[in-house]
């Protein structure tokens, strides 16, 4: 059981912005920038692979409307939608969440970006194996 059940349960108290019958959105504890809001499922999954349509769906209506809420609240233009899946990618909690992190000056996320270049056979065969992965 994760943290975020736990908050769920109602066994931990969080600073609820919004909830319906499959999402809960919370400020994050230890917010990157003010206004740092967590989006989550109901659904206990640990990462967004594993999510069922229904709660991607429920997650994917309401992210716009919560950003707005963010926008409004702390006045930022700028933000960063996150969602990290795996320990290597920087998930500590194994429930899945969307961070929504304002940026306000210097304050938000930094992020690394070491950008390759596509070579086209490549991606070719990326292409076909991800089709494949659809089919
Ligand atoms: P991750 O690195 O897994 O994407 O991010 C997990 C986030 O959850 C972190 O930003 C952390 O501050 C937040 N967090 C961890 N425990 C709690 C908690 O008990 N309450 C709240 N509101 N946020 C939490």
């Amino acid at each position: 059981m994760t943290i975020f059940s736990k908050i769920l349960a109602g066994e931990i108290p969080c600073h609820r912005v919004y909830e319906d019958a499959h999402v809960l959105a919370f400020l994050d504890i230890g917010p990157l920038s003010e206004g740092h809001l967590l989006v989550i499922p109901k659904e206990a999954k640990a990462q967004l692979h594993e999510l069922s349509d229904e709660s991607a769906a429920a997650i994917g209506r309401v992210l716009p409307r919560l950003a707005r809420a963010v926008m409004s609240a702390t006045g930022c233009t700028a933000y960063n939608v996150l969602q990290n899946n795996g320990a290597m990618a920087h998930q500590a909690v194994m429930h899945v969440h969307f961070h929504i992190i304002p940026k306000i000056g210097s304050a938000g996320l930094g992020v690394g970006w070491n950008a390759g270049k596509l070579d086209a056979t490549h991606a070719g065969e990326l292409v076909a194996r991800m089709k494949a992965a659809l089919a």
